[in-house]
């Protein structure tokens, strides 16, 4: 059986496809507060404001292609059993080939029902206005975990990496909970990597080796090594 290796990864992965994270110097929440664009309160108050931030952030992301270390990580694939847990909304993981990704906080590129989050639609192009409904007449929202609502998938996130053989962890600041404290689910026994130029120090786990590196060019370098060391 091939080993499992389990990727949770941040806005860092797609910085140098053009996407701003949030929490780095110059980053979305620098300019824009939470509470008014990503929020249900927010949505209440003025939806459209909240379609206005999403279609930016997806115009954003349509136009920004995969990176060097999107791209790395597909090769993994060809052997071990890769799972890649993200927190990213954007698809770059997909459209550089991985075929295995859950997406904890939701995607940009769907929309859903404001009144039934079962009826979910792909986003043609990279507008989502008011007056665009779902079947149940409702009016659409983006398909995205807004602050202080549940993460539905953080339970089958956590199974997964229990059963991590290797852990990389890459690009991101591991402030936003749930997500931030997967990694603690991981055998204490495994390989760990976390791959970040500015790496929260405050992560102190086993067998943890923390590379201080942008990942565009550190995972085209660690994905052989995986290869060629833990396969
Ligand atoms: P964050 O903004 O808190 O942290 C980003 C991290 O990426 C920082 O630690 C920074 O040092 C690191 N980083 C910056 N450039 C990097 C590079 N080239 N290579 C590797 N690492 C680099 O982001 P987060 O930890 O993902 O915070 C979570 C929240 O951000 C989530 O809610 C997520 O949904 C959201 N988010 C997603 C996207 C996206 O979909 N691309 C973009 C922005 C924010």
């Amino acid at each position: 059986m091939q080993k499992r290796i389990v990727v949770l990864t941040g806005a860092g992965i797609s910085a140098e496809s053009g996407i701003k994270t949030f929490r780095d110097d110059n980053g979305m929440w620098k300019q824009y507060r939470f509470e008014e664009v990503a929020s249900p309160e927010a949505w209440h108050k003025h939806p459209e404001v909240v379609l206005d931030f999403y279609n930016q952030r997806r115009k954003n992301v349509v136009e920004a292609e995969p990176n060097a270390a999107h791209k790395a990580l597909v090769k993994l694939e060809d052997y071990f059993d890769v799972k890649i847990i993200t927190q990213n909304v954007d698809d770059l993981h997909e459209r550089a080939g991985s075929s295995d990704v859950i997406h904890l906080h939701g995607e940009i590129r769907k929309a859903r029902s404001s009144n039934d989050p079962r009826l979910i639609y792909p986003i043609k192009g990279w507008q989502l206005n008011m007056g665009d409904k779902g079947e149940d007449g409702e009016q659409l929202r983006p398909h995205v975990v807004w602050f202080g609502e549940p993460v539905p998938y953080i339970e089958p996130a956590m199974e997964i990496t229990r059963e991590a053989d290797i852990l990389l962890i890459v690009g991101t600041s591991l402030n936003v909970y749930p997500a931030a404290s997967l990694f603690q689910y991981a055998s204490k026994k495994i390989p760990k990597f976390y791959v970040d130029p500015d790496a929260n120090a405050e992560i102190q786990i086993p067998n943890l080796k923390i590379m201080k590196e942008k990942a565009g060019s550190a995972l085209p370098d660690l994905v052989p090594h995986l290869i060629d060391n833990y396969m």
